[in-house]
């Protein structure tokens, strides 16, 4: 199997939650990142981006950190600039709850195309507002959303940061820019289980998980 780098960007302030720096919120008792560590554990390397200021945890062997940037994807060419593996694993701190599974899903996938990300159907009716007001409904079967870990043979995603990086382009992924280079995307079936903790009232729903989580 090829050597796997985990790349975590976990430099978020966690404004939208309302509290911060957001990877080291708790959940059943640990915070998100040791969540995420814990998922990831199997890992060659982990590599960590931190906010400004914020001291690394304690952390096992395999685990680096660097020091985040002003974006995400910032976070993620710093995580990138020292990564090691064949394949690289991208995933957001706030995300807790890691599926076997889907994990597995990517790698298999990854092998055989150089990249591949989990995606969700989307649950509720889809709209585009019009001033305040119910506007056109989209055709939700049409709409995936992305989750995250996603997967890539390192030089693909490190060509791909080159080329946003020249054209000074920013993506909310990193399928984005992969997807910019003209390296297809394979999709592979997520779990919902994996949402990002992004409102103060994620916490509530993650706390009931946590409570029954046994992976
Ligand atoms: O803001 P958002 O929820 O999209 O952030 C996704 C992930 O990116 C989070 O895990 C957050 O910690 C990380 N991030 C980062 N550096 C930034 C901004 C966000 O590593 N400058």
């Amino acid at each position: 199997m090829a050597t796997v780098s985990v790349l975590i960007p976990a430099a978020g302030s966690g404004v939208r939650l309302g509290r911060g720096p957001k990877a080291f919120v708790r959940v059943g008792g640990k915070t998100l990142l040791e969540w995420v560590l814990g998922a990831f554990a199997w890992a060659d390397e982990i590599r960590v981006a931190l906010p400004p200021n914020v001291a690394p945890p304690k952390a096992a062997a395999n685990v680096s950190f660097v020091t985040g940037g002003g974006e995400r994807q910032d976070s993620v060419a710093r995580l990138l600039a020292g990564a090691r593996g064949e394949v690289v694993l991208v995933h957001d701190a706030a995300r807790p709850f890691v599926v076997p599974e889907v994990t597995d899903r990517l790698l298999e996938t990854v092998a055989l195309s150089g990249a591949a990300v989990p995606v969700v159907s989307v649950p509720d009716t889809l709209i585009e507002p019009e001033d305040g007001r119910y506007g056109p409904a989209l055709e939700r079967s049409r709409y995936a959303l992305v989750q995250t870990p996603q997967a890539f043979f390192r030089e693909v995603l490190a060509e791909a940061h080159q080329l946003a990086r020249a054209r000074g382009h920013y993506a909310t992924d990193e399928a984005q820019l992969v997807k910019m280079l003209g390296y297809p995307v394979e999709l592979v079936p997520g779990d919902r289980r994996m949402f990002k903790i992004t409102y103060p009232e994620d916490l509530a729903l993650a706390e009931a998980l946590a409570a029954s989580w046994r992976v």
